[in-house]
C-alpha cells in the first residue's frame, strides 16, 4: 500500500470506529507500519478533523523524533513497541469502547461464554494490568497480555487490538465490543456458563479456517 493509502485507512478507520460508537471525539488512537517505521494518529485531534497529512511518521530508529505538524499519539510506547518487536503485526488499534471498557474497570478478563472470544487467538480477552495511560509501563503491560492473542482489555482505560491489516484489527475490535456486552447481559439476567477448555480447544481449532484471511 502506498503511503498516503495507508495515512487515507487510518483516518476511515478512525471515522468508522466513531460512527460505530466504540470510540468517540480524540479518545483511541490507531497506527500502521510503513517502511521503517510507523504511521500514527496525531495526539488530541478530533477524528473529524483528521486530514492524510496530519498522521505522523515515527521511525523505529528514533521515538523520539517525529514527521509531521502535530506530535504523535500519546500511546506511540504501545504502539511503537509492539509494531517494533512484532513483525507479523502490522497495525494497532486503540479505543474505549463502553462495556469492554465497563469490563477492564472491574479488571476482568472477558471469559470463554460465547465462541467468537477466540477470535483474538485464545480461550478468553485478557485484561492487562493496570498504568498510566502513555507511559512505557503500560506498553510492557499490554505486550505481556497480548501474548498469544490479538486483543486484550486494559485495567480502567479501554481496548487493544492488533492485526496483519486495519480491516481485521477494527473487525476484532468490534467482536470484543459484543462479547463484552453480551457478558454484562447475562450477568444482569443469571449467572453466565463459561465454555470448557476442552470446548475452546475445539472452538480454536475451527478458528485456524474461519474469518477474513486478509
Ligand atoms: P491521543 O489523542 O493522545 O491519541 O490519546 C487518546 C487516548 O486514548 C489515550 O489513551
Ligand atoms: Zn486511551
Amino acid at each position: 500500500m502506498s503511503e498516503l493509502a495507508i495515512r487515507k485507512e487510518i483516518i476511515s478507520t478512525c471515522l468508522k470506529m466513531e460512527e460505530l460508537g466504540i470510540n468517540q471525539g480524540t479518545s483511541g488512537n490507531v497506527s500502521h507500519r510503513f517502511k521503517d517505521g510507523i504511521l500514527i494518529t496525531p495526539s488530541g485531534v478530533s477524528y473529524d478533523l483528521l486530514k492524510p497529512k496530519d498522521i505522523v511518521f515515527v521511525p523505529f530508529s528514533d521515538k523520539n523524533s517525529y514527521k509531521g505538524e502535530y506530535p504523535p499519539s500519546s500511546e506511540l510506547d504501545f504502539h511503537f513497541d509492539i509494531l517494533k518487536t512484532k513483525p507479523d503485526i502490522e497495525c494497532v488499534l486503540h479505543n474505549h469502547s463502553i462495556y469492554a471498557t465497563a469490563m477492564a474497570i472491574c479488571r476482568m478478563d472477558i471469559p470463554a461464554h460465547h465462541y467468537m472470544v477466540g477470535v483474538a487467538g485464545g480461550k478468553k480477552i485478557p485484561c492487562a494490568s493496570y498504568a498510566t495511560f502513555g507511559t512505557p509501563e503500560l506498553s510492557q503491560n499490554i505486550i505481556k497480555a497480548l501474548d498469544g492473542y490479538s486483543a486484550c482489555l486494559l485495567a480502567n482505560h479501554g481496548v487493544v487490538t492488533v492485526g496483519a491489516n486495519l480491516k481485521k484489527a477494527l473487525w476484532i475490535a468490534i467482536e470484543v465490543e459484543n462479547l463484552a456486552k453480551q457478558y454484562a447481559m447475562a450477568k444482569q439476567i443469571g449467572e453466565p456458563v463459561i465454555l470448557s477448555d476442552k470446548e475452546m480447544d475445539k472452538i480454536l481449532e475451527k478458528f485456524k479456517s474461519y474469518g477474513l484471511k486478509k
